[in-house]
C-alpha cells in the first residue's frame, strides 16, 4: 500500500501539469480547501466525495487513511476535511467529469481490512457540483478481533476498571496466525482495554515468540497484594486458567499451572510477580525477552549497575560507525545473565558487541571498555556467585531459595530489592585489567574493528587472559554517582506530547500538515530502552500516541534498541512524494528542552517507504539500524522456518561462525539468545568459514536427538535499484512460499527483473549429532566438528545412543573412518549446485570428544527446564531440599514428555 504514496506523487504532478494547479501540493491534508476553487480552468470541475467511515467496533475512533484513484487506477490528489467522527469531505480537481464518472475510494485503518469502493459523482438538480457519497463499514482483521474478544472476556472475568492495576503478557506480535504476524492482536488489546493497558504504562509484555508459537494471552489484575489471572490458550475465548497468581502452592503449580500454561508457565507467573513487586518496566521487558524473571537475569542487571557505576561508558570506534557500542562483552552462554546486558546495553551479537561460546563458567562475563583515542581498553570480568547469593539469602531471611514455586518467587522478590538497593551484593568483580591492547582485544573478540575479523575469537578464555600476567586492579574502584530524576508519569507523558506538538510545528513551517493516525508517519524513539536520570521514559510513548496516534502495534511508533544511558530522542519520519522527510528532537534532560535537527538519528527510516514485513522491521529495530550486512538475515530466517519447521518438543539452537549484522535478525526472529543457552557466537575469519556461515541445531526432547545442519549462504545480486527495496521485495515473495523451488515461487521471482543472481542457501552438513559432539561444537571449532560427524539418520543416532549409553566417551567410535558426505540434499534456489563439497575435512572421532567446561550437557531443553522448574538444582549439594530437586528433575522430564517444551504449533 505504501506504493500508493509514489503513485500519488506522480498523479499529483500530472494533475498539476494538466490543471496548472501549483498550489495543489498541500492536497491530501486538512485545511487547504481554499486553494482549489481558484485554480479551476474551463474543463476542470471539482467533484466532492462524502465518505462516511464506520468501524466494526463502534468505540474505535480512528482517522482513516483515504486514497482515491480514477477509472485508470491513477491516484487522485484531494483535500480532506473532517466533518464528524465518521464523516469526511474530499474535494479535488479532475478534468472531464460528467454525470456518472467513477472513482475508487480506498480506506485503510489499523486493525481493519482495507476496503475499496467505487463511487459515481453526479450533479443534483441545478447544483453545478458533482457529488458522490459512499459509506464504509470497516471490518476488523481476524487478529484484531481476537485481541478485542479476548480482552473483553478477560475484562469480564477480572474487572479491569475496579482493579488497582492490569497487566497483559502475550506471545502475540511475532507469532504467526493464519500466515501473518499478530500485531493486530496487540492493537485489539490496547483498544479493547480502553486505556487500562498501554505501552507507556509498560503493562503489555510480549515474549520473544517465534512464528510457530501458539498465540496465548495472560491477563493479570492486582488488587492490593493479590493477583488474579485469566489465561487464554491459542486463541480460545474460554480461559484455560482463571485463578490466583499470588497464592500459588506447589500442588496448584504442578498439577494445574505448569500443565495449563505450558512452556511459559514460569514466565507468566514470575513476570506478574515481579510486576507486582514494582520491578521497573524496562527490566520487565528485558525479562520477557529472556522468558522469565530469574536469578541470572537479575544478576545480569546487577552487573550492568556495577559496570555503569565503576566503569562508565566510553565510545567505541568512530562515533559515526554504525555498529559502535560503548562496551563489548565476551562471555560464556547460558545462565541468563547474558540476556540482561545484551538487551539493556544493546550489546547484540550482530554488532559484534557480544562474542561467546563455552570457554568458561556460564555465570561469568568480560566487558571491554575501549578508548579509540589511546587504542587501549579495560577488561572487567564479573560473575554472579550463585552459592554466595543463596547463602546470603539464607542468612538474611532464614529461607532457602528453591523450595518450590512460592520459595522461588520469594527469592525473586528479595533479588529485586537487592538489585535496586545493593547490586554490589549480587555480583563479584573478579578481575579488572587495564592497558588491553588491540592485539589482546583482537584475540578475545576476533577484531576490534566490528567490520573486520582478523583472527578466530578466543572468547572468554581465562587461560589466555590470566596468562597475559596483567595486574588486577579490581579493588581500585571509583564510583560514579548519577542523579536521580523525580519526574511524575504525567510529566514524562508530557515530554511525548511536547515532542509531538513540536514536530507538528516543524512540519507545518514547511507547509506540511501532520495527520493523526497516519500510516505515512513513523516515529522512531529511544524511549522504551533509555533512561533519563535513571527514570524509564516509556510514558512518552503514550504522549506521542495521544497527539499523533502513532503506536508500536501499528508499526508507526518504533522503539529503537539502545543502551540504557543513551539520549532520549524522537524522530519523525514522514513519507511524502516518494521520499522520507525526517526531523529529530533530542531531549535535553538538564532543562527539559529539545534540540531539533533536520534528518534522522535512526537510519531505519531508509526502509519505511518499502513497507517491510512487520517482523523484519522488528528485527531491524533490535539491530538498531538497517545495513547491507543485516539484509540477508530475514531470507535465511525464512529459509529455516520453511525447511525446518519445529515439531512439538523441538527447539532451535545456533552456533554462528561467520558473524555479521544478520546474526541479530536470526537470533531475534528464531527466539535465540545466549542467556537461554541456545545461541553461540564463535566469530571466525572468512578463511576459516568460507560460505558456511552457521550451524543450526534442532533438538527433540522426546527422543533426545539432535539434528545438525551447516548452512552455506551466498547472497543475491541485483543490477540496480535501491538495495533495501530489492531485499524487501525479495522477502515478500520468499515469505509467501514454503518451497522456494516451486514453479509458482520461481515464476514470481522472475518479476524481480533486476535480480541477476538469486540467493543460494545449501546444506553443507545435515546429520544427527550425539550430545558429546554437540558439546564439543559449542566449545569451539564448531564447523570443523560438525563436518567430521558421519552422515546419520535419526534412527542411526538412536541406535548409537542406546549402544553406547554405558561406555562414556566412545559414543563416536562408530564414526571413525567414515567419510563425511555432502550428499544429503541441496536446497539451492534456482537449482544451483551445492558448491561446497568439503569432503576433505575428515576429523577423526578422537578429536571431536574434547572435554568441555563445567556447564556442558545443558541442552536447550535442559537449560530452560533448569531455570523453570528446578532452578538451583546445580547448587543442591548439601542443601536440605535435595529431594525436591530430584522430584523437580522428574517433573521436568515428565513435562518434557507432554509437550512442556512445546514450540511447534500444529505439526
Ligand atoms: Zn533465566
Ligand atoms: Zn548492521
Amino acid at each position: 500500500m505504501r506504493k500508493q504514496g509514489v503513485i500519488l506523487v506522480i498523479a499529483t504532478l500530472m494533475a498539476m501539469i494538466l490543471c496548472g494547479a501549483v498550489s495543489a501540493t498541500d492536497s491530501s491534508t486538512t485545511g487547504g480547501e481554499g486553494n482549489l476553487s481558484d485554480v479551476n480552468n474551463s474543463e476542470a470541475v471539482d467533484p466532492i466525495l462524502w465518505v462516511n467511515v464506520g468501524y466494526e467496533y463502534a468505540d474505535d475512533k480512528i482517522n482513516p487513511e483515504i486514497a482515491v484513484t480514477d477509472s485508470n487506477n491513477d491516484s487522485v490528489a484531494f483535500n480532506k476535511t473532517k466533518y464528524s467522527d465518521t464523516l469526511y469531505k474530499l474535494n479535488f480537481t479532475y478534468a472531464g467529469v460528467t454525470n456518472g464518472t467513477l472513482f475508487n475510494v480506498i480506506v485503510r485503518a489499523p486493525g481493519y481490512i482495507a476496503q475499496t469502493q467505487q463511487v459515481a459523482v453526479n450533479q443534483a438538480g441545478t447544483d453545478p457540483e458533482f457529488i458522490g457519497t459512499v459509506d464504509f463499514d470497516m471490518q476488523a482483521t481476524e487478529n484484531y478481533k481476537l485481541g478485542r474478544q479476548i480482552t473483553a472476556a478477560a475484562d469480564n472475568l477480572l474487572h479491569f476498571a475496579s482493579a488497582d492495576d492490569v497487566l497483559c503478557i502475550t506471545t502475540a506480535g511475532l507469532a504467526y496466525r493464519n500466515g501473518t504476524t499478530t500485531e493486530d492482536c496487540l492493537e485489539g488489546i490496547l483498544n479493547g482495554s480502553h486505556g487500562e493497558i498501554s505501552y507507556g504504562q509498560g503493562n503489555l509484555l510480549t515474549f520473544q515468540s517465534i512464528r510457530t508459537d501458539p498465540v496465548d494471552f495472560c491477563f493479570v489484575v492486582r488488587n492490593g497484594s493479590s493477583l488474579t489471572a485469566a489465561f487464554f490458550k491459542n486463541g480460545t475465548l474460554t480461559p484455560a486458567y482463571f485463578g490466583t497468581f499470588s497464592a500459588i502452592d506447589q500442588t496448584l503449580w504442578e498439577n494445574t499451572i505448569t500443565t495449563t500454561l505450558g512452556e511459559h508457565a514460569f514466565g507468566y507467573v514470575s513476570l506478574a510477580d515481579a510486576w507486582k513487586e514494582g520491578l521497573s518496566t524496562d527490566l520487565l521487558r528485558q525479562a520477557a525477552y529472556h522468558g522469565h524473571v530469574c536469578l541470572g537475569t537479575l544478576s545480569g542487571q546487577a552487573m550492568i549497575s556495577l559496570l555503569l557505576k565503576y566503569y562508565p561508558p566510553g565510545v567505541y570506534g568512530n562515533s559515526g560507525e554504525l555498529e559502535a557500542t560503548s562496551y563489548r562483552a565476551v562471555s560464556s552462554p547460558g545462565n541468563s545473565d547474558d540476556d540482561a546486558y545484551i538487551y539493556s546495553l544493546d550489546l547484540t551479537t550482530g554488532k559484534r558487541s557480544w562474542v561467546g561460546y563455552n570457554t568458561a563458567e556460564d555465570n561469568m562475563v568480560g566487558f571491554i571498555r575501549w578508548c579509540d583515542t589511546t587504542k587501549r581498553g579495560t577488561l572487567i570480568i564479573m560473575r554472579f556467585n550463585e552459592e554466595a547469593v543463596l547463602q546470603l539469602y539464607k542468612q538474611q531471611t532464614g529461607n532457602n531459595a528453591y523450595t518450590g514455586i512460592a520459595g522461588e518467587l520469594a527469592f525473586n522478590t528479595w533479588l529485586i530489592n537487592k538489585l535496586e538497593n545493593d547490586p554490589d551484593s549480587l555480583v563479584e568483580i573478579l578481575y579488572v585489567f587495564e592497558n588491553i591492547t588491540p592485539a589482546i582485544h583482537n584475540n578475545l573478540t576476533g577484531g576490534v574493528d566490528s567490520k573486520k575479523v582478523v583472527c578466530n575469537a578466543l572468547g572468554l578464555d581465562m587461560d589466555y587472559i590470566l596468562g597475559l600476567n596483567l595486574t588486577n586492579v579490581a579493588n581500585q574502584r571509583v564510583a560514579t554517582n548519577y542523579t536521580t530524576g523525580n519526574l511524575t508519569l504525567d510529566q514524562i507523558k508530557q515530554i511525548g506530547i511536547d515532542a509531538a506538538n513540536m514536530a507538528i510545528a516543524l512540519f507545518a513551517a514547511e507547509g506540511i500538515d501532520l495527520e493523526k493516525d497516519d500510516y505515512e508517519l513513523t516515529v522512531f524513539t529511544s524511549a522504551g530502552y533509555v533512561r533519563v536520570n535513571e527514570q524509564v521514559m516509556d510514558m512518552t510513548m503514550d504522549g506521542i500516541y495521544q497527539v499523533l496516534g502513532s503506536r508500536l502495534s501499528r508499526a508507526t511508533l518504533l522503539p529503537v534498541h539502545n543502551a540504557r544511558y543513551n539520549p532520549l530522542y524522537f524522530q519523525f519520519s514522514l513519507e511524502k512524494d516518494g521520499k522520507v522527510i525526517s526531523k529529530t528532537l533530542t531531549y535535553n534532560s538538564t532543562d527539559g528542552s529539545f534540540i531539533a535537527k533536520n534528518g534522522s538519528s535512526c537510519i531505519i527510516d531508509q526502509v519505511i517507504l518499502y513497507d517491510p514485513p512487520y517482523d523484519s522491521l522488528m528485527a531491524w529495530l533490535w539491530h538498531n539500524h538497517v545495513c547491507g550486512g543485516s539484509s540477508p538475515g530475514y531470507i535465511i530466517t525464512d529459509w529455516i522456518y520453511d525447511n525446518f519447521p519445529l515439531g512439538a518438543d523441538e527447539q532451535y539452537a545456533m552456533i554462528t561462525a561467520s558473524v555479521s549484522c544478520r546474526d541479530d535478525i536470526y537470533t531475534y526472529l528464531l527466539g535465540l539468545s545466549p542467556g537461554q543457552g541456545n545461541y553461540y557466537s564463535e566469530r571466525m575469519t572468512s578463511d576459516s568459514t568460507g560460505n558456511d556461515i552457521l550451524i543450526l541445531s534442532i533438538y527433540d526432547s522426546t527422543t533426545n536427538t539432535r539434528r545438525v545442519i551447516v548452512v552455506n549462504y551466498q547472497g543475491p545480486h541485483f543490477t540496480d535499484g535501491d538495495p533495501y527495496e530489492n531485499y524487501i521485495k525479495l522477502y515478500k515473495i520468499l515469505q509467501k512460499y514454503d518451497d522456494w523451488n516451486s514453479p509458482e515461487c520461481q515464476e514470481e521471482l522472475k518479476t524481480l527483473t533486476n535480480m541477476d543472481r538469486a540467493p543460494s542457501i545449501t546444506k553443507t552438513v545435515d546429520t544427527y549429532s550425539t550430545e558429546e559432539e554437540w558439546n564439543s561444537m559449542i566449545s569451539g571449532n564448531a564447523l570443523e566438528v560438525a563436518k567430521s560427524i558421519p552422515d546419520r539418520t535419526k534412527e542411526d543416532l538412536i541406535r548409537l545412543m542406546s549402544g553406547s549409553q554405558t561406555s562414556n566417551g566412545d559414543s563416536t567410535s562408530q564414526g571413525t573412518g567414515s567419510l563425511f558426505s555432502t550428499a544429503n540434499g541441496s536446497n539451492g534456489l534456482f537449482g544451483l549446485s551445492n558448491g561446497s563439497n568439503t569432503s576433505g575435512v575428515n576429523v577423526s572421532a578422537a578429536t571431536v570428544t574434547n572435554s568441555t567446561t563445567s556447564s556442558v550437557g545443558a541442552q536447550p531443553g535442559e537449560a530452560k527446564a533448569y531455570e523453570v522448574t528446578q532452578a538451583g538444582a546445580q547448587g543442591s549439594e548439601g542443601t536440605p531440599w535435595g529431594l525436591y530437586a530430584v522430584v523437580g528433575v522428574i517433573a521436568v522430564l515428565a513435562l518434557g514428555g507432554v509437550g512442556f517444551f512445546y514450540k511447534g504449533g500444529k505439526f
